[in-house]
């Protein structure tokens, strides 16, 4: 087996992906393995596809390096990763959760695991006091995203680590909008670095994924114990896929970023546009933090517009680069209508209670020419 290259750069990291499990071959990419089961006694211990394969291993190797992390589990989706994560809790357990959660996080804990008897607690955690409840609540975990979906609030992960780490409440932080390469949540004190590598991390938007990462060798048994126990794997093909999108990785959200940066910059005091929420822009709440926290400010932008629903979703639909859909993170650049869209199963109240509402647009920006993307908004916006 070649080595891991831990120790090299996150660029390199992304595109060696090490043993390929076809080392006779000589192949630069590796082969999809699409065999469900593998003969008995075989050299690596591969037993049944849904409780592992040599294409879950080369995602899960590099993932673990990019995050520097000792354990990786690939699941079939993020909401995979997230159910494997909630089924390892019993009936009367409570999760503490950020109030502003992405939506279908919410409907599973909510529709599903309530029903199971698992209590969800939702606060502010970008309150100091709120940070405090931990201690009085004290749950079984503590659920953040950083920044959160849709509202790009920024949570300070180590703060929140800290006061859990010391109660020993394991903390899962949903790192989807963010990925590795900017943030390292596992470094911050998280017990649990979970993603959807359905976004950023394939980038393509041509396949579904997810994946739990740990340093704590329980957490990883339980991780493979709801992969083949619960049936939450992914497929070899969409791995592979995965796999190939990861070597851009970097050389995207570089380029995404620089293109949000450029829009948040250009577009934020534009008349119909009352607020735009990007966490590297001086006026974000928690700017400092994000600055701290964060190696960039990342290609998500959220915008409240001066508009009602029906000329909202006029905008979206107008716009001719970005393309009103679900999903985010991929080359190519999304809008999304959140409460229509991927907070649309969150309660009317509680939405309006965040702020989620008819005039609230999420921008996924993309790697397009960013003056393309510019005038497409500039222009959409004069015309509504
Ligand atoms: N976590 C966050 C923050 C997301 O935005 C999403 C999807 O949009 C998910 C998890 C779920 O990922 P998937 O769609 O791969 O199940």
């Amino acid at each position: 087996m070649r080595n891991k290259k831990k120790q090299a750069g996150m660029r390199t990291i992304s595109i060696q992906h090490g043993d390929s499990f076809s080392d006779e071959t000589g192949c630069i990419m590796p082969p999809i393995f699409a065999s469900a089961t593998f003969q008995s006694g075989n050299k690596h211990n591969f037993d049944y596809t849904r409780s592992g394969n040599p294409n879950f291993t080369i995602l899960e190797r590099i993932l673990k390096s990019l995050e520097d992390a000792e354990y990786c589990t690939v699941f079939g989706s993020g909401i995979s990763a997230i159910t494997a994560i909630a089924a390892t809790l019993k009936i009367g357990d409570k999760i503490l959760c950020e109030s502003n959660l992405y939506g279908c996080t919410v409907r599973l804990f909510e529709k599903v695991f309530k029903k199971f008897g698992i209590e969800i607690i939702y606060t502010d955690f970008t309150k100091k006091t709120n940070i405090e409840k931990i201690s009085r609540i004290n749950p079984s975990l503590i659920w953040i995203e950083s920044p959160t979906n849709p509202l790009l609030k920024i949570l300070d992960i180590a703060e929140i680590c800290k006061l859990s780490n010391e109660r020993k409440i394991p903390v899962v932080v949903d790192n989807t909008f963010n990925t590795a390469f900017i943030q390292k949540p596992l470094e911050l004190g998280a017990t649990l670095s979970i993603i959807s590598t359905t976004k950023f991390i394939n980038g393509h938007s041509d396949a579904l994924g997810g994946a739990v990462l740990s340093n704590n060798q329980e957490w990883n048994e339980k991780m493979i114990f709801s992969q083949k126990s619960l049936g939450l794997n992914p497929s070899p093909f969409d791995c592979w896929l995965i796999t190939r999108g990861i070597k851009t990785l970097p050389l995207r959200i570089e380029q995404q970023t620089k293109n949000a940066e450029i829009i948040a910059k250009e577009i934020s005091s534009h008349k119909l546009i009352e607020q735009l929420i990007y966490p590297f822009n001086e006026n974000h709440p928690q700017h400092e933090l994000a600055k701290s926290q964060m190696k960039m400010g990342g290609s998500m932008i959220t915008l409240k517009l001066k508009m009602d629903k029906n000329k909202t979703y006029g905008f979206c639909k107008n716009l001719q680069y970005f393309s009103l859909a679900e999903s985010l993170g991929g080359v190519e650049s999304l809008i999304c209508h959140p409460a229509t869209m991927s907070h649309a199963s969150v309660e009317k109240s509680t939405r309006d209670k965040l702020g989620i509402d008819d005039s609230l647009v999420r921008l996924s920006v993309g790697c397009e020419d960013v003056v393309d993307l510019l005038s497409d908004i500039l222009v959409t916006l004069e015309n509504i």
